[in-house]
């Protein structure tokens, strides 16, 4: 004999029932089946709700009543079992029992655990019937019999107790004398012993069969539901979870007690001792191989088994330091919530026993205050406790498996991984037999702390970043496109799946927790809403995604100004923004205190020379010891363009144009002309080398016209190119006389850096830089006489992309 097990989803349509009696009919050809099913799904929750309706005098109840009976309506009609059928009747006859029963609620105001239970039992009785009814229709060998009359409990309403030697005994006189192939069983309900209609707790169906199972001591119980298995983690909150092969009862045991709701905690209970497996199968999916639960050696490579969570959970804590060394508080406070029949599910108490903090479910917490602070009424009123501190809106997660024991550093990687995403963690609790390791977390949390936890214990070999660009002009499209084109490459070879989950230009924004598409990132974006950057960060940090990478492509100010609030969310921040890099010396060591507090990477490599690796050389040097004494550089990409371009035969204003429409100056190109872009590079490799320096510090002898200088606007500036060409030949005749070549060089040496336009004889290795490119020349106590040199292209759209791409690659390889 085998015993099934169909919920509420598996039993939640025409169509499902269908498969569910197909998937009968198959296993009945070769031996008796037992088949226990739940309410149509959803139907449980809806009589609930009915229920509290009528209890709160809300005439909806009859609506929500009309709701329950179309859907069964609905079912019965869609089985297309003709007009002989009783069914019809049966149904009808509940449905106006269950009518009346919602009337008496209304009308007395009133709905004890006892009549919620009589309320809920009309949900299997329902299910049930129709499918053992419909079976028969179609010819098969099924009777239903009502587990009310076999399945005995004490009075326990709402979460009865069963009484397994009366039950035990049912159960088997039942089948001993069954002739039908299949027997359908409403799961959840029972009765007391005097006859009252009792549950056996939300979920309770699995516990049904469990009991069958083992009272009849089958070969194989068998769980069928809407998923594949019990999973890796909850697949509803993980996409990557995926079905667990094996599983011992433990671990199956300790993954549903911690919230893993495939199946109910209980159900392990009557088929451990006896060592009939547990196979849980997929209705929807009946190929799929599912999850056995037995007591096998299982062959995970992996000592965490699963990772599970409990939502809705209030912390409370007791202390004060009264409670040292002095025995029996703990008793107390047990007792006290014993009498108050809340359940604890985490217990920690620090070795100062200073104090204890327990887990509870949520609704308890109120009545767990009151019932606590009047026990401890006098401690509190001489001050020697605190009145206990309740903390909501919590949950608890928790890593599960047997083998944890045999391995070190789970839990250490499990907190470091929840820190590095800015997960606080309020309590922790590890068993002694350390087959779990429950930490309570905020639950806004809880979907990143799965997904961080899963990614680390299931997926370690790809990291997954999820990045928020601001900024999509030239560079940023760019960035975008280099992304969608080399994302298949980042995951098949360097494990790290890239998503963008946030752009925005100055209009708009998108998100997409699950990753844009970019094949068509544009016309979304323009379809998206509007943007503000608070709003970006705002969404940004809402969204709580692990390993979250900020990216600004813009040359803004207030952009800038948002890094530190990111990088206090432990969200990156990647930049070819120079602003904050090059702002207040107090604010540049702030973004570094803060990406090392937070955890959270601050890259800017394409502050100087694009895509040009120059920062990260530079921290490479200092990093394994060496010191910068010297460093010499071209470093404007822009200028180098203006003064190859330059000569007698052109003019200063048309090579200066050219490079704005080439994209290679800033939009104001004053900013470039005037050296300020180079020195505020400059500062950056001075500070990057470890000196403390500012904007000011930095000698800037400029080759700009007197009213270029002081133009007001970037019009005004154009013409002072024009009317002053003279002075600009004068630049060029000069160098061209000594054989010279015109280059804008930043310096920085002895601690005093400086930003000018030099002549730069032959043979120098600044003479020949060609086009935009870029050159700087570090010496360094390692490099005291040949520096090393870093030479390319240092400017240019496609360059500055590819060098953010490269910084959010690092933090991916980190
Ligand atoms: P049924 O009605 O068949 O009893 P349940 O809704 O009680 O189904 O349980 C199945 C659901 O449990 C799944 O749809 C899934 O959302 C949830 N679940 C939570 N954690 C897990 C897990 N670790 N593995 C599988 N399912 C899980
Ligand atoms: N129908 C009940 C519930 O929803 C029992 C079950 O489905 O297992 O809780
Ligand atoms: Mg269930």
């Amino acid at each position: 004999m085998k015993v099934l097990k169909f919920g509420g989803t598996s039993v939640g349509s025409s169509k499902n029932i269908n498969n569910v009696i197909k998937i009968l009919e198959d296993y009945s050809k070769t031996d008796s089946v037992v088949c226990v099913v739940s309410a149509v799904g959803g139907i449980t929750d809806k009589l609930l709700l009915a229920g509290k309706e009528a209890q709160n005098k809300n005439k909806n109840y009859s609506d929500s009543f009309n709701i329950i009976k179309d859907i069964h309506f609905n079912i019965i009609n869609e089985l297309n079992l003709g007009e002989s059928s009783n069914i019809i009747a049966f149904a009808d006859e509940k449905l106006n029992e269950l009518k009346s029963l919602l009337d008496g609620i209304y009308l007395i105001n009133e709905l004890s655990p006892k009549t919620s239970d009589k309320l809920v039992s009309f949900g299997e009785i329902l299910s049930s019937y129709i499918i053992a009814e419909t079976m028969k229709i179609r010819g098969l060998s099924a009777e239903c019999k009502n587990s009310q009359e076999l399945i005995i409990t004490n009075s326990n309403f709402t979460k009865a107790e069963v009484n397994y030697s009366i039950s035990n005994k049912n159960i088997q006189d039942y089948f001993k004398s069954a002739s039908q192939k299949t027997t359908i069983l409403p799961g959840f309900v029972s009765k007391s012993n005097i006859g009252e209609q009792t549950t056996l707790g939300r979920g309770g169906s699995d516990f049904t069969a469990a009991i069958v199972a083992a009272a009849l001591n089958v070969t194989q119980l068998e769980i069928w539901t809407d998923v594949s298995g019990m999973f890796t983690t909850n697949p509803k909150l993980v996409k990557q979870a995926y079905p667990i092969d094996k599983i011992s009862y433990q671990e199956a045991m300790e993954l549903s007690h911690f919230g893993a709701k495939v199946l109910y905690p209980p159900t392990v209970q009557p088929v451990l001792d006896l060592n009939i497996p547990i196979h849980i199968k997929n209705t929807l999916e009946p190929e799929a191989v599912g999850t056995i639960i037995s007591n096998d050696e299982t062959n995970s490579t992996s000592p965490v088994k699963g990772i599970s969570n409990i939502s809705n959970i209030a912390l409370l804590t007791l202390q004060g330091s009264g409670m040292i060394g002095i025995p029996g508080f703990s008793k107390r406070l047990f007792e006290t919530l014993s009498q108050e029949k809340i359940n604890v599910i985490l217990i920690t108490q620090a070795s100062s026993e200073h104090s204890i903090c327990l887990g509870i479910d949520e609704n308890d917490a109120e009545r767990a205050k009151t019932a606590v602070d009047t026990t401890f009424e006098n401690e509190i009123a001489l001050h020697k406790i605190d009145p206990i501190i309740v903390e909501t809106e919590l949950s608890i997660i928790a890593l599960v498996g047997d083998n944890m024991k045999n391995h070190q550093g789970i839990s250490g990687k499990m907190f470091s991984t929840l820190g590095k995403n800015n997960i606080n963690i309020r309590a922790i609790a590890q068993g002694a037999s350390e087959k779990n390791i429950s930490a309570v977390i905020a639950e806004k949390d809880v979907k990143k702390a799965l997904n961080t936890l899963h990614e680390q214990f299931f997926e370690s070999k790809t990291k997954q970043l999820n990045v928020f660009i601001t900024g999509v002009g030239n560079v940023g499209e760019k960035l975008v496109e280099q992304i969608k084109q080399q994302r298949k490459y980042l995951k098949e070879n360097l494990k790290i799946s890239l998503r963008v989950a946030g752009l925005s230009n100055s209009r708009k924004m998108i998100f997409n927790e699950d990753g844009i598409n970019l094949s068509n990132w544009k016309e979304q974006l323009q379809d998206g809403e509007h943007a503000t950057l608070d709003g970006f960060f705002d969404r940004t940090k809402s969204l709580n995604l692990r390993n979250s990478i900020f990216v600004d492509v813009t040359a803004n100010k207030d952009v800038a100004n948002l890094y530190a609030d990111y990088l206090r969310q432990s969200i990156g921040v990647v930049a070819c923004n120079k602003i904050a890099c090059s702002s207040t010396f107090e604010n540049y060591k702030l973004l570094k205190r803060l990406s090392l507090k937070y955890n959270a990477p601050y890259l800017f490599e394409t502050n100087v020379g694009a895509g040009l690796p120059i920062i990260d050389t530079l921290n490479n040097l200092i990093a394994s010891g060496d010191k910068v004494t010297s460093i010499q550089a071209v470093l404007s990409g822009s200028l180098n363009f203006v003064f190859n371009n330059f000569n007698d035969t052109t003019k200063f204003y048309d090579v200066v144009k050219q490079a704005a429409a080439e994209g290679y100056t800033e939009p104001d190109p004053r900013i470039d002309l005037s050296g300020v872009d180079v020195a505020r590079k400059i500062l950056i490799l001075a500070r990057e080398s470890g000196v403390e320096m500012n904007l000011e510090d930095i000698q800037n002898t400029p080759f700009l016209s007197e009213s270029g200088i002081k133009s007001d606007t970037v019009d005004d500036f154009y013409q002072t190119l024009i009317s002053d060409e003279a002075h600009y030949q004068s630049l060029y005749t000069s160098a061209k006389a000594k054989d010279c070549q015109l280059k804008y060089v930043a310096k920085f040496d002895n601690g005093k850096a400086s930003v000018g336009l030099e002549e730069i004889p032959e043979g120098h290795p600044f003479y020949n830089l060609e086009g935009k490119d870029n050159i700087v020349m570090f010496y360094t106590q390692r490099y005291p006489e040949q520096p090393m040199i870093i030479k390319g292209a240092g400017a240019g759209a496609d360059v500055t992309a590819s060098g953010l791409f490269a910084d959010i690659i690092r933090i991916g390889n980190d």
